[in-house]
């Protein structure tokens, strides 16, 4: 499994998505199946500053522009994520662990598309991959309503 971040062309939302190698990408994104999850723009391209990926095994791809900056910087970067995360959920709904079911109707048509965020089991996000829904791991972590401190 790898993850690209993609930006769609419309609104240049940059989201991150699964899929099982480089040519699997090619060929969902030929076959239309690679959209953006925030406006659903099939006209989407690899966005050019990747963050860290964690690997399985352990190890960490480093993110070297991210490394390398001054932590002022570092920490207004993050801010601006935080910032955009949260303007993207304010107009989604929190459909918690029906996330991965719900995904896969929306992708097969069973239902009308809409923005969501919840909750995957790794396996969950790797068989959505698999299948070509698209879907993107959130930046930061979010409780859940009702368990807010
Ligand atoms: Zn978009």
């Amino acid at each position: 499994m790898i993850v690209f971040d993609l930006r769609c062309a419309s609104a240049g939302h940059v989201f991150e998505a699964w899929f099982g190698s480089t040519d699997d990408y090619e060929s969902q994104k030929e076959r239309g199946l690679v959209a953006c999850p925030i406006c659903g723009d099939p006209d989407v391209a690899k966005a050019p500053m990747a963050p860290a990926v964690p690997k399985k095994g352990g190890s960490v791809a480093p993110a070297t522009d991210m490394m390398s900056a001054p932590p002022a910087a570092v920490k207004e970067m993050l801010g601006k994520m935080a910032a955009f995360q949260r303007e993207m959920l304010e107009k989604s709904e929190w459909v918690g662990d029906r996330f991965a079911t719900e995904a896969r109707a929306m992708h097969v048509g069973d239902i009308d598309s809409r923005p969501i965020h919840g909750q995957t089991t790794p396996d969950q996000a790797a068989s959505l991959a698999e299948d070509g829904v698209p879907v993107a791991p959130l930046l930061f972590p979010v409780a859940p309503p009702g368990e807010e401190n």
